[in-house]
């Protein structure tokens, strides 16, 4: 199996196993114990805020920001369609409405289209942004900060301003990444903010993932609902309807080690991009003003499917990007405005090997197939 070149694997070669010994020998192996805490507060240091709430997952971070932002039955919340679908399926958890826009030139939401649809095709009024063809409130938006880009937050802070909107940064893919004139991390530049730790993530705890928010209040509350809404510890005294999203002391014990090497990650994400360009491959850019976590290499080609296949002839995985989720099933029947560059990064882009133990040889190899056949 050696041969084999994964596309994303987890780096585990730190304090991990060190970490989650002791947290198996003072048995808190569930959701209590130190570590989950020391996580916490190690991630709120690393990202410059206050607090973070360390969750089950991404997806379940998202879900409570939809909770927290008061979206409910009916409203509508605008998405982009080039993403994982998991930023967008909590808009349903929560019986409200996507509207997919397009994304910009580094695969992020387009802002210029959030606010042209606002004010086209929307009015405002008493403090609401109402969908002329729905009548629905459009309440907030999601940002999806993709592959360690970041969405322009600060016209989407603008916007949210002007027409009274909940943004919520999906900052799953870009934890690390920030403004390089403010110093401000994805997922700390709006009111919610979401990271995950799944396997293929900067940082992994297996599973897992991170709340945080403007209002420290917000991040204690979404804590609460992480917590099955316990408002007390002996007692069984619940005054609302919460959910089981607590990270474990065992994920966090993993946590931990990886925060411990995260800025190394991404300066190896960095070096191996350079590699990869320096060879000759046609990689989509990383924004100037940010500094990227560089988590996945999109290369441009003509030539998707071939290419895909030539490299798993070769040991080597790659993907396509995301399928566009108003195309899906669930998504058909949802509003779409302008959605067009989005259908040219489908048709173009194949992610490439980005795990943190790629060697140069590994490099070479990737480069030598993609190479032969473009
Ligand atoms: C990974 C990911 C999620 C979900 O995170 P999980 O921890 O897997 O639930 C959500 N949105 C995007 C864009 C992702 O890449």
């Amino acid at each position: 199996m050696s041969d084999f070149i994964p596309l994303s694997a987890p780096n585990l070669s730190g304090n991990e196993l060190s970490y989650v010994t002791d947290a198996i020998r003072t048995g808190w192996v569930s959701s209590g114990g130190g570590h989950i805490s020391e996580f916490e507060e190690r991630l709120a240091r690393y990202l410059k805020v206050e607090k973070t709430t360390a969750i089950q997952s991404g997806t379940a971070g998202l879900h409570l920001a939809m909770i927290l932002a008061e979206i409910g039955h009916g409203d509508e919340v605008i998405v982009p369609t080039l993403t994982f679908i998991a930023a967008v399926n909590p808009v349903k958890y929560v019986g409200a409405n996507p509207i997919f826009t397009d994304c910009d030139d580094y695969l992020c939401l387009d802002t210029e289209k959030v606010a042209d649809f606002c004010q086209k095709e929307c009015d405002f009024r008493n403090g609401k942004l109402i969908n002329k063809k729905t009548g629905k409130h459009v309440k907030a938006v999601v940002a999806v900060h993709v592959f360690g880009n970041m969405t322009d937050m600060y016209a989407l802070g603008e916007l949210a301003q002007k027409y009274n909107l909940k943004i919520i940064e999906d900052a799953t893919e870009a934890l690390g990444s920030y403004y390089k004139e403010t110093g401000e991390f994805a997922g700390t530049v709006s009111d919610f903010g979401v990271y995950s730790f799944n396997g293929n993530k900067i940082i992994t705890t297996s599973g897992g993932g991170a709340f945080t928010a403007r209002d420290p209040k917000a991040v204690d509350r979404a804590k609460y609902l992480a917590t099955q809404a316990k408002n007390d510890d002996v007692n069984f005294v619940h005054d609302e309807i919460g959910y089981n999203y607590r990270m474990t002391n065992l994920q966090a014990a993993v946590g931990i080690a990886q925060l411990e090497r995260l800025e190394e990650f991404i300066e190896i994400k960095r070096r191996n991009y350079e590699l990869y360009k320096s060879a000759g491959l046609k990689l989509l850019d990383f924004q100037e003003n940010i500094r990227s976590n560089r988590w996945f290499y999109s290369l441009i080609t003509d030539k998707k499917d071939d290419l895909i296949g030539r490299l798993k002839e070769s040991g080597i995985q790659s993907r396509p990007v995301w399928k566009l989720i108003h195309t899906l099933k669930p998504y058909r029947c949802c509003q779409t405005y302008e959605i067009e560059k989005a259908f040219y990064f489908h048709e173009k882009i194949v992610n490439i090997p980005c795990s943190t133990d790629l060697t140069k040889d590994d490099i070479t190899k990737v480069v030598n197939v993609t190479t032969h056949l473009i």
